[in-house]
C-alpha cells in the first residue's frame, strides 16, 4: 500500500532545496504530517524494497480499528440493552464495553453508568485528540455552536453536511431525538473512528479532508452522494472545520470535490450554482482561502472554542478567537448577533464587529481581528493599531520588529520577511 492506514492514500509534496534548484517530490501521509505519529515517507522515484514494504504492512495492521463500523452499530444496540450500571466507557481505549470485554479491559479506566445523554453528546465522553500539528480537536463552545445552528436553520437549510465538526453534528441528532418538529439532519464525515460507535452508517462516514478519502468505500461515498441529492427539496451547506495545520491547497481541493458531488445531483438547469459552505478557519488564511475559492467571503463573526490554545484576551477581558467564517452565501444574509454587538454596515452590505469601523479611503470595514484598525497613506492600507510604518522595510510592522529580510516565504501567510513562529499575523498583539 501507499499510504498508511489511519489516513489513506499518501499525498504528493515538494521538498524545495535551495532557490531556483528544482524540488524533490516525495510521499507523505496527509493527516499525520507528524513523523511521530506515522513512518510514512516515500521519495517519489524511491523503489521500496519487499521487506520494507511487508513492515510497512504490518505497522499498518497495528493500527487498525479493533472493529468496523458495522460491528460498532452492532455493539451500540446490544449497549443500549444494558442496564444503566452495567454501561462502561473505557477511557484508557476510548470504547464502549459489552460485559463479556471488561476482562480483557482490567487495570484500564472505565467511565461507568453510561446515559443515553451521553451516548448522545459522545464529544464530551471522548477526549479531544491532542496531536498538534495535524489532528488537534477544538470543540465549539455552546454558544458558538448554537449561532451556527441558529443561523443555518434561518437561512433555510435542514441538510447539514458536517465535515470535521462532530459537535455540530451531535447538537442536530440530539435535537433531532427529542424534538419531533425539528427537521435538520446531519451527516458527519471525519477521520476520528471513535466517532463510528455512536452512529449509524448513514449518520456517520470515516473521511479524510486532506484527500477526499471515503474508508468506507463505494458504500460510503453513495451514502454521501444519496444525502447530497437535492431533489428533496431539503436545502444542504456544508459545514466544515478542519485543523489550522492543515494544507489549505489540500482541503481546498477535498471540498471542490464534495461541491461537485453536490452539483452531479442536482436537478437539471442551474448549473452553475454551488453548493453553500460555511469554512470555519482562521483570518490569517483570508487570502489563501479566498485564491481557490474567489466567491467567498470572510464573516467578522469570532467563532468560540471550549479548548483553544490560539486565544488571546482581549482588553474587555472577554477572550478573542481568531477563527472566522468563510462563505459563499451572500454576505448580508448571515446576519450576526447584536446583542453580542456586531452591526451592520449599509455600505459594505455585512454584519461587522463593533470595533471595525468603515474606513472612507479604502471604502471598506478593514478590521479582521475585531480591533479599530488605522489608514496608512503610504501603505494604502488600514493595518492593525499596533503597528507603525517603517521606512527601512517600507511596509507597515510592530514597533519592534527586526528590519532583517529571509528569503523563505512564511508559512502562515506566505509572505517574505520572517518565519512561521514570527508571523505577525499569528500574533493579535
Ligand atoms: N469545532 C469542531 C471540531 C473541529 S476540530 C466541533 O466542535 O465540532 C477538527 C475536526 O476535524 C476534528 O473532529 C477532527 O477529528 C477532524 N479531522 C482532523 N483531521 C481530519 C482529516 N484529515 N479528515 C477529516 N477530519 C479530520
Ligand atoms: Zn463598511
Ligand atoms: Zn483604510
Ligand atoms: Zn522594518
Ligand atoms: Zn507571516
Amino acid at each position: 500500500g501507499n499510504g498508511c492506514a489511519s489516513a489513506g492514500p499518501a499525498l504528493l509534496f515538494v521538498k524545495t532545496s535551495r532557490a531556483g534548484e528544482q524540488g524533490r517530490r516525495f510521499y507523505a501521509c496527509s493527516a499525520c504530517r507528524d513523523r511521530k505519529d506515522c513512518s510514512f515517507f516515500q521519495w517519489e522515484d524511491e523503489k521500496v524494497s519487499e521487506t520494507r514494504l511487508a513492515a510497512r504492512e504490518e505497522y499498518n495492521r497495528s493500527r487498525q480499528p479493533s472493529f468496523t463500523h458495522r460491528q460498532n452499530v452492532e455493539r451500540l444496540k446490544n449497549f443500549v440493552l444494558l442496564a444503566l450500571s452495567q454501561r462502561k466507557f473505557c477511557q484508557d481505549c476510548q470504547q464502549l464495553l459489552l460485559p463479556s470485554e471488561w476482562q480483557e479491559h482490567s487495570g484500564h479506566q472505565f467511565q461507568c453508568d453510561i446515559s443515553t445523554a451521553q451516548l448522545k453528546t459522545p464529544s464530551q465522553l471522548l477526549y479531544p485528540l491532542e496531536n498538534k500539528k495535524t489532528n488537534a480537536q477544538y470543540l465549539f463552545a455552546d454558544r458558538s455552536c448554537q449561532f451556527l445552528l441558529d443561523l443555518i436553520i434561518a437561512l433555510g437549510f435542514r441538510r447539514v453536511l458536517s465535515v470535521g465538526t462532530p459537535r455540530l453534528h451531535e447538537m442536530i441528532q440530539s435535537k433531532a431525538s427529542q424534538d419531533e418538529d425539528f427537521s435538520v439532519r446531519s451527516l458527519l464525515l471525519d477521520i476520528d473512528f471513535r466517532y463510528s460507535q455512536f452512529y449509524t452508517e448513514d449518520e456517520f462516514c470515516h473521511y479524510n479532508m486532506f484527500n477526499h478519502y471515503f474508508f468506507g468505500g463505494e458504500a460510503a461515498r453513495e451514502t454521501c452522494q444519496q444525502f447530497l441529492y437535492q431533489n428533496t427539496g431539503e436545502r444542504v451547506i456544508m459545514v466544515t472545520d478542519p485543523p489550522f495545520g492543515g494544507l489549505v491547497e489540500a482541503l481546498a481541493s477535498s471540498f471542490k470535490k464534495l461541491m461537485s458531488m453536490w452539483r452531479e445531483t442536482e436537478k437539471e438547469g442551474d448549473n452553475n450554482q454551488e453548493m453553500p459552505v460555511f469554512w470555519i478557519f482562521p483570518y490569517f488564511f483570508e487570502s489563501r482561502i479566498l485564491e481557490f475559492f474567489p466567491s467567498f467571503s470572510m464573516m467578522d463573526y469570532q467563532v468560540d472554542y471550549d479548548n483553544h490554545a490560539l486565544y488571546k484576551h482581549g482588553k474587555t477581558g472577554r477572550r478573542q478567537s481568531p477563527v472566522r467564517i468563510f462563505t459563499n452565501i451572500t454576505p448580508r444574509m448571515v446576519v450576526l448577533p447584536t446583542e453580542e454587538g456586531y452591526r451592520f454596515c449599509t455600505i459594505c452590505q455585512r454584519y461587522v464587529s463593533s470595533g471595525n469601523q468603515h474606513c472612507e479611503i479604502c471604502n471598506s470595514c478593514t478590521s479582521k481581528d475585531g480591533r479599530r484598525w488605522k489608514h496608512c497613506a503610504l501603505c494604502n492600507k488600514c493595518v492593525k493599531p499596533s503597528w507603525f510604518h517603517c521606512d527601512k522595510c517600507n511596509c507597515c510592522a510592530l514597533q519592534d520588529h527586526s528590519c532583517e529580510r529571509t528569503d523563505a516565504g512564511c508559512f502562515v501567510c506566505g509572505k517574505a520577511g520572517h518565519k512561521r513562529s514570527t508571523c505577525p499575523q499569528l500574533s493579535l498583539a
